[in-house]
């Protein structure tokens, strides 16, 4: 039996994941702050060490896949909640799970960022904000923000958290589990559609670059993580996957 285990499981992209995966056959374990087989707010350390220990409890201390998807929009004018849910929900079930990946033949995780993960400037390598996130200081993150600036902790903690997953290469590499990142461009789900509703943001999204013309479903962006969860994305590891439409290839094409 395949555990797989996912963050956002009640609504868009962790959602299709939860499907796609139940498809092929895997006990899916599903966590999110409503609807889910485990209830957990991953805004709070409480919430978060609550997730860990009842995934442990219900998988018996073994997990094959880690999909870590929950996340809130930009639009969200609240720039500590976005780095805590966004960033710590993400790194602490990461690191709190991993014990439960060792050992586990194909073991894989992928954590969810985004496109706009590279909307800043170069200097956005540099942002103390991010420095903060790296080195693990919740409450100094959330001191840096400003408090109604939930487009800045979106993209902070969607580009700090790729970096997170480099850094974490050689380790996790060694103990046999693969981990990756996704980046998703517009995918059609709540969170998209909360976006659209801000007029501001709304405005920003008409102005970027869509060589495919439309918006991902969810079970575009799913199939791709199930794919990069799978036994034939073996050598894939440390990656970080774009599945944009080509919207970064626009914006910056002689960067990769
Ligand atoms: P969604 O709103 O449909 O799903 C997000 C889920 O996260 C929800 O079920 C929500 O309840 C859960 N969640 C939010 N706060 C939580 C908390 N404190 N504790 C536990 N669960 C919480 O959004 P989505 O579009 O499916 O987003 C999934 C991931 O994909 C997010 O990380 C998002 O940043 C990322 N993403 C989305 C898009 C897009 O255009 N939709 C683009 C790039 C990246």
């Amino acid at each position: 039996m395949v555990n797989s285990v996912v963050t956002g499981s009640a609504s868009g992209i962790g959602k299709a994941v939860c499907e796609q995966l139940e498809a092929q056959g895997d006990r899916v374990v599903g966590i999110d702050i409503r609807d889910a087989e485990i209830n957990a707010d991953l805004s709070t350390t409480e919430g978060r060490q609550k997730a860990i220990d009842e995934t442990i409890e219900l998988t018996g201390g073994a997990v094959d896949r880690l999909v870590l998807a929950a996340g809130l929009g930009g639009q969200v004018t609240d720039g500590p909640l976005l780095l805590s849910v966004n960033y710590f929900g993400t790194v602490d079930l990461l690191d709190g799970l991993c014990d439960a990946m060792k050992g586990r033949s194909g073991a894989s995780a992928i954590v969810v960022s985004s496109n706009s993960s590279q909307f800043g400037s170069d200097a956005d390598y540099d942002n103390p904000i991010v420095h903060a996130l790296l080195d693990h200081d919740e409450a100094k993150a959330r001191e840096l923000i400003d408090p109604s600036d939930g487009g800045m902790g979106y993209m902070m903690s969607k580009h700090a958290i790729v970096r997170t997953i480099r850094r974490r290469a050689t380790q996790w590499g060694s103990d046999g589990i693969r981990l990756n990142a996704i980046v998703p461009g517009m995918t059609d789900t709540p969170l998209f559609q909360g976006v659209l509703k801000n007029p501001e943001m709304a405005q920003l999204v008409d102005t970027l670059p869509s060589p495919l013309g439309r918006v991902a479903t969810p079970e575009e962006i799913a199939k791709v993580i199930a794919f990069m969860l799978s036994d034939a994305a073996s050598y894939i590891h440390g990656s970080v996957v774009w599945a944009d439409g080509g919207m970064d290839a626009v914006i910056r094409p002689d960067k990769f």
